[in-house]
């Protein structure tokens, strides 16, 4: 049995309201627990971010010289997200991704990657960084459960990434040999693709993922926040690239693990998969299957709009472990149909790293 958390005549708070019943309760005690939305998505992928800081500054997520970060009072401890992933899994999470900001600015975060791992349920634990620091703790995380791997990598030309990020290149390819060394697979690298700053190095980026066995995924911009709309201003029609690859390399149809919002393709005789994420020219909400919770303990059930539900101020309140599962229920119910990144771009006021990408 699947337990819908509504649809039809019911508004969004009457939905709530419902899904913290004592009816529901008993429901999810017996047994099956998928979650499932309003919409008929079963959720069973949950990104956490562990901070919305990050030592690097990419210009499309946040601004230079931004300090305006959460509290650290204010964030979740590592008990904390332990007790509300194990909660999302009892309902029939499966998946977690540690994301932020930059995760690997949060100490100890291998340590937090074994609790998670070790939780009843939970098959698969992943990380996206943007590696500057992952040549120190590559294998703590391998240790600690973490096997997937996602790296942002918009250039590999040491100025163009500098005027992007403000930081090295050369840490992150340190980061990303790191990762390969200690066993990661697959490893994936993100490059969003931005006109008349990085949209001449898809070609090369294809040779690099080539030579070193990696994944690679073309991202289109997103208008989240501020810097989000500015970079819009760059925005590539990943179709587009699509096509111009196509003249190169022989695609042929691919495929792979992670449930992901890309498309992939393979280059035909080698390994190289090669995924398209294109929340704007072809949006892929219906597939929908995460919600987020970001480092200040808020589920975001969507990217692009801001239902969500607060549970830090339940947990310090020293709520039973049904109230909690009963106050996911009600964010899950709250997921709207679909973003409106290309309707009403002005709507998302929060960059994704204050989220969690
Ligand atoms: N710091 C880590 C990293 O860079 O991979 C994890 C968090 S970052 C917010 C997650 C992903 O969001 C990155 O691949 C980044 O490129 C992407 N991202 C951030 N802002 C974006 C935007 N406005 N449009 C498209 N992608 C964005
Ligand atoms: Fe930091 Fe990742 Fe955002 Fe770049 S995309 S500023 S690395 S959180």
């Amino acid at each position: 049995m699947r337990i819908a958390a509504g649809r039809g005549n019911y508004s969004p708070f009457r939905l709530g309201e419902m899904a913290s019943s004592v009816f529901l309760t008993s429901l999810w005690l017996m047994n099956d627990t998928a979650l499932v939305d309003p919409f008929g998505r079963r959720i069973e992928y949950v990104r956490v971010s562990v901070t919305d800081r990050c030592d690097l500054r990419c210009f499309y997520c946040m601004p230079r010289g931004f300090r305006d970060f959460e509290e650290p009072e204010h964030w979740l401890s590592f008990d904390e997200i332990e007790r509300v992933m194990a909660a999302f899994a009892r309902l029939g999470t499966r998946r977690i991704r540690l994301t932020g900001g930059e995760p690997l600015v949060r100490q100890n975060l291998p340590d937090l990657a074994a609790r998670l791992s070790a939780l009843p349920g939970v098959e698969d634990i992943s990380l996206s960084t943007n590696a500057t620091r992952l040549a120190k703790s590559a294998e703590a995380l391998y240790a600690g459960g973490v096997r997937r791997i996602n790296v942002s990598l918009d250039s590999l030309k040491p100025e163009v990434f500098r005027d992007i990020t403000a930081g090295k290149l050369e840490k992150v390819l340190a980061g990303l040999m790191a990762a390969k060394q200690a066993g990661f697979r697959p490893i994936k690298i993100n490059m969003v693709v931005m006109g008349g700053v990085n949209d001449d190095e898809v070609g090369d980026m294809v040779d690099f993922c080539l030579e070193h066995g990696f994944t690679l995924r073309f991202i289109e911009t997103m208008p989240m926040g501020e810097t989000g709309r500015e970079a819009a201003g760059h925005f590539v029609d990943l179709r587009r690239v699509k096509e111009r690859l196509a003249d190169r390399f022989e695609l042929i149809p691919g495929m792979m693990p992670g449930g992901g919002p890309a498309r992939y393709v393979r280059v035909a005789g080698t390994d190289l998969h090669i995924g398209f994420i294109t929340p704007i020219s072809q949006h892929f909400c219906e597939t929908c299957n995460r919600v987020r919770l970001s480092v200040d303990g808020t589920i975001y059930t969507c990217l692009g709009n801001e239902h969500k539900l607060e549970l830090r101020p339940r947990l310090r309140a020293g709520c039973s472990e049904s109230d909690l599962e009963a106050a996911i229920l009600e964010a899950i119910a709250l997921k709207p149909e679909r973003h409106e990144f290309r309707e009403r771009p002005e709507k998302v006021v929060r960059f994704m790293s204050m989220t969690g990408g």
